[in-house]
Parts: C-alpha cells; structure tokens; sequence
C-alpha cells in the first residue's frame, strides 16, 4: 500500500527486462546445471534437458506447443494435515500434487507475476500458482532444538522445501493469504502455544516467507463473513488484515486479496479499496487490492486474454480430484497455457481464435 506509484513504474520499466531475473532464487545445484546448459530458453526443441535459466524439461515439455491464451490453474490449500477432508489436505497427498503437477510440466508463479505479465518460464511449460489460505501452523511450524528453531518437516512448508531438494527447477513462489488474528492458531502460523507454535514467532514467519520470494496476501483479520457487516466493519477487517502484514513486513505492497468463504461485501467495491481509522490513534488505513481471490470457479484466464479479470481470479480448492481433474481437462481441451519462453510475444496457437 505504499510507494505504489514507484513500484508501478519499477514494475512496468521490469517487464521489458531479460526474464531471468526470477531465477536468482534458483538454489545453486539449478544455477550450476544451467551453467552446462545447451538449451537457451527461447529456441525451440524437441528434446530434454535444462534450460539457461536453470529449468529441466522432459522431451514431452519440449515439444508442447505454446498457448499464451490458455488457462492457468490457481490451487487453493487450507490444512495441511493428517487425513483429506473438505480443507484439509493429507500430508502424502499434497507431496503426490507437488509431484504430479510437477511431472505434467506445471512450475510455480505468484499473483503478482500474473499482474505484471511476467510469466517467465521456458517454452513448454506451464505456470500454476498454488495459494495457501488461512495461515494455520500446519502450513508452517517451527521445531525447537537447542534453542534454534528449525522449519518442521512436517508442516506444509517444511513439505515444500523437501520438494525443492529434488526438484531444483521448482521455485519458492506460491501465495500465502494470511490471517492475523483467528482462532485455532490461524494468526500468522500460530499463537498462545497453540500446536507448539509461540506468538513470537509470528512475524519472523511471514518476514522469512518475504524473503524466500513468496508472495504475502491479505485474507482479512480473522476471516469474517463480509456478506453480514456493516461497511465499516468490511473495511476494517481488510484494512486491518494489511495492517498486521505491514506491521510484520514494514512497506511491503500487499498486492492481492482472498475473499473469505469467497464471499464479496454488499458492496463489492470495497474489496478492492476502502480505508479504515484507528480509533486510539487516529490513524487512517488505506488499502487497494490490485487482485482478488474467489474460492472456486476452475483455471482462471491468462492475463493476456481480454477476458482475465484481477478483481475476481478463479480458483481450485484441494478437495479430492479436483487438481487432477481439472489439470487433466485443460490438456484435453487443449485450453492450457503453455509458456513460448519469450516474454516480447504473445503465443496463440491457430485455430483457438473462437475458442
Ligand atoms: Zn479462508
């Protein structure tokens, strides 16, 4: 919410740059095989093998024709935990997504690159933009050991990172939509000891998540239902829920917005802007959402196509078969974005002008 102006002009001037910026966070084992790299990622090619920005792509990634046009899938987790249910999502089962959306040529982005046009993977693969709700300690805990703190293996987070060690082409992006002060611990990954996790830990959580290059949402305060408040109440509860990220993140743009329950205020409107005064302070609260987020609604359009709409960016929840599924029709409909690996052309393959 600050410095927008300078940002906006920082980003615009950034989308004509060389697409490689976003592989600096690409661990060095990924940074020493794109070294050893005969594959730029702009050339055509029917082969395997790793791409000069550190990317691996099998023969069957290579030779996928390019669809700027197609559609990206957005996943939505909630509890990562020890069974499935309707927001919970079973410790094995989010490895197994990681792995099948990995091996179906899907690799991460955020929001905010889908904002800026900057969808900067090689051609042949596809973006996917995984979307943590609620900041339960189960997508992030620490473990205590000799007075350091360590990311527990088996929090969400913990998960992922194991991920990346054996997938190295795979980017710490994906999209955390916070809650500063709800029950159950969903209060920045935790508080009051709930599952083990101390109220001291809460900011370096989401500081650590910033500068891993992950992208921080506002899910609102505590998660209220904003169909049933008053205007007022609406716009504190948003104002408020940016608030405690920029009070754990001084300065950071928050950037995107998770309906929740993907439920929109009576008046809509104020999900994207509206402010809110501290009654102590006199403070007043301003915030602009560049991006909301609904609950469902399946792959949502490429920023390209006319049709993609910032303000209300589909979704698909982790309940049962619904990722594979729907990653499965997108490759039967032949609807699924598909990277050209340059970032000066738009790639719309013939015959999906009616599509
Ligand atoms: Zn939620």
């Amino acid at each position: 919410m600050f410095n927008r102006i300078s940002v906006a002009i920082l980003v615009a001037l950034g989308s004509y740059a060389c697409s490689a910026k976003g592989d600096s966070s690409l661990p060095d084992s990924a940074g020493a095989a794109a070294s050893a790299s005969t594959v730029p990622s702009d050339t055509p090619s029917a082969q395997s093998g790793t791409t000069g920005s550190g990317y691996i792509l099998t023969a069957e990634d290579s030779a996928r024709i390019p669809n700027e046009l197609g559609r990206i899938p957005v996943v939505e987790y909630h509890l990562i935990g020890d069974k499935d249910a309707t927001y919970e999502r079973e410790r094995g089962h989010f490895r197994r997504d990681l792995e099948s959306i990995y091996r179906k040529g899907y690799r991460p982005v955020t929001i905010s690159q889908l904002l800026d046009r900057k969808i900067d993977l090689p051609r042949g693969l596809s973006p996917v933009v995984f979307v943590f709700d609620d900041a339960s300690p189960s997508q992030f805990s620490y473990i205590e050991k000799n007075g350091q703190l360590e990311i527990d293996p088996n929090s969400g987070i913990g998960i992922w990172l194991d991920f990346r060690k054996t997938h190295p082409d795979w980017q710490n992006r994906a999209v955390f939509c916070m809650l500063p002060n709800a029950e159950a611990g969903r209060s920045f990954f935790g508080n009051k000891g709930i599952e083990g996790q101390k109220t001291e830990w809460r900011f370096k959580k989401v500081q650590w998540l910033k500068e891993q290059g992950f992208e921080l949402c506002n899910h609102t305060l505590w998660h209220a239902n904003l169909s049933k408040y008053s205007d007022a109440v609406v716009q504190e509860q948003i104002a408020r829920g940016e608030a405690a990220i920029d009070s754990a993140v001084p300065g950071y743009d928050v950037r995107t917005f998770a309906l929740p329950l993907g439920v929109w205020p009576k008046n809509r409107a104020l999900a994207k802007s509206g402010s809110w005064t501290e009654p102590k302070t006199g403070k007043v609260f301003r915030y602009n959402n560049d991006a909301i987020l609904e609950v469902a609604g399946g792959p949502t359009e490429s920023p390209y196509d006319p049709k993609f709409n910032p303000l209300s960016i589909k979704r698909i929840e982790a309940i049962g078969d619904l990722i594979e599924n729907s990653l499965n029709r997108l490759d039967k409909n032949g609807t699924r974005y598909v990277s050209d690996g340059n970032p000066n052309t738009v790639a719309k393959p013939a015959g999906t002008a009616d599509r």
